[in-house]
């Protein structure tokens, strides 16, 4: 049974219809999406979700579909791990990672978003699917549309990572490089949305798509054990990945199905591209855009359509926000893959990067449980890499030449 009530404007409260909107025609505010909340209050608990399969949809009674999803049944459901290696490195007490990186299918947070977005274009009788995107969305969008046989327009920066745009062509839709950046990409798809009446999953049904997000703090909450951890740090793009953690966070608290106060919530963002950070750091209202440069694709963009919101909840949650170079970025790949085996896309150097200077700015105290969200693949952003790391050191299949090879490392192993 589904609990989909309708949509709501953030700012006046005027109700809409389900239906593929996104902005108050009174207000201009974003909608979105309201649930019966009452009557989940009265059927849902902990043991029923955990009966369920592991998958995001174990939440099905607040994610946004009247029907069940018609792509990514197997989406979500991510490790979350206890990352001591990690914890020793950065000199902290109780530290996790939020494993997105292996989520199903296309190795990114977003197959959350798109599961659910492309699941509600169907209800709503859309039959192509198209986006915006900086890499991850792409990726996910052309895999899961080609999944349930949807055609898809996919709209994407020309200089993306190439395996970010081999990884979305080879799904067979249609790939479309903009010469400008995500912002300009967005402009451009807002008006092919109103002209062509496409299902846009992150614009003309951006409610509904957000709401697939709130399964990565649902989960977390979940691994906890029906726990918050006291300070989470999150990759801010849009800043809508971080504004949906908090509210999963406080339907959980609403729902009576987590009883904690709460998560302290950080923002993480490249420094050549950190619109929301500043804001964060400056006290302002007002997102001011900016032209991103930064190795961190994924999240370049300049005028962020949550920003304000995101600010909103990191200051509502006692957080902070920073942001890191990209030299740091690299630092912090490095540093995850050498202590916890997982390799994360430069989105994941951010956020580590910035929780070590949160640890280091005494900002998230040493002794306090800490989670780190880690949401898309290494092996998507190599480049980023080139030049950055060691090369494998070239031998002759020659028994003699491993000897001296070993000698020349200068580290002694005993042979038999
Ligand atoms: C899209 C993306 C984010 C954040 O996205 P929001 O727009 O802030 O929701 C974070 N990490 C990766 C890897 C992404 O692709
Ligand atoms: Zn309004």
């Amino acid at each position: 049974m589904s609990h989909l009530k309708g949509l709501k404007c953030r700012e006046c409260g005027k109700e809409y219809p389900k239906e593929a909107l996104h902005v108050c025609e009174l207000c201009f505010g974003p909608l979105e999406v309201s649930y019966e909340y009452d009557r989940i209050r009265e059927t849902l608990t902990r043991e029923a979700i955990e009966k369920r399969a592991p998958n995001m949809w174990r939440y099905r009674e607040l994610l946004p579909l009247e029907g069940d999803p018609s792509v990514g049944a197997q989406v979500g459901f991510t490790p979350l791990l206890r990352a001591g290696n990690l914890g020793r490195a950065l000199g902290v007490d109780e530290i996790y990672i939020k494993n997105d990186a292996v989520n199903f299918p296309t190795l990114s947070f977003k197959d959350r978003v798109v599961s659910v977005a492309i699941s509600r274009a169907r209800e709503m009788g859309f039959d192509i699917v198209a986006c915006a995107s900086t890499g991850n969305l792409a990726n996910s969008v052309a895999a899961n549309a080609a999944a349930c046989g949807m055609e898809s327009f996919v709209f994407i920066p020309f200089d993306l990572e190439q395996t970010k745009i081999l990884g979305t062509l080879v799904y067979g839709g249609c790939v479309v490089g903009i010469k400008g950046t995500y912002d300009e990409v967005n402009r451009l798809c807002s008006e092919i949305a109103g002209k062509y009446g496409w299902a846009f999953v992150n614009i003309n049904i951006r409610p509904y798509y957000a709401e697939g997000s709130k399964t990565y703090g649902y989960e977390i909450a979940e691994q906890l054990g029906w726990r918050f951890p006291r300070h989470i740090v999150v990759p801010m793009a849009g800043g809508s990945l971080i504004t949906k953690i908090s509210k999963a966070f406080k339907e959980l608290q609403m729902l009576g199905l987590v009883k904690d106060a709460g998560a302290r919530v950080y923002g993480a963002q490249a420094a050549g591209c950190s619109p929301i950070v500043n804001a964060v750091k400056e006290g302002a209202e007002l997102i001011r855009p900016v032209r991103p440069n930064t190795i961190a694709k994924s999240l370049a963009i300049g005028n962020p359509a949550d920003g304000y919101y995101a600010a909103k909840a990191i200051r509502e949650s006692g957080g902070w926000a920073e942001n890191v170079t990209d030299e740091e970025i690299i630092d912090a790949m490095k540093l995850l893959a050498e202590t916890e085996g997982v390799f994360a896309e430069t989105a994941g150097g951010v956020t580590l990067g910035v929780t070590k200077k949160l640890i280091e700015q005494g900002r998230i105290p040493r002794n306090e449980s800490i989670v780190i969200s880690v949401t898309g693949n290494g092996l998507k952003t190599q480049e980023a890499l080139a030049g950055k790391i060691n090369q494998p050191a070239v031998i002759n299949a020659r028994l003699s030449d491993f000897d001296d090879l070993i000698k020349a490392n200068g580290k002694a192993y005993a042979t038999r």
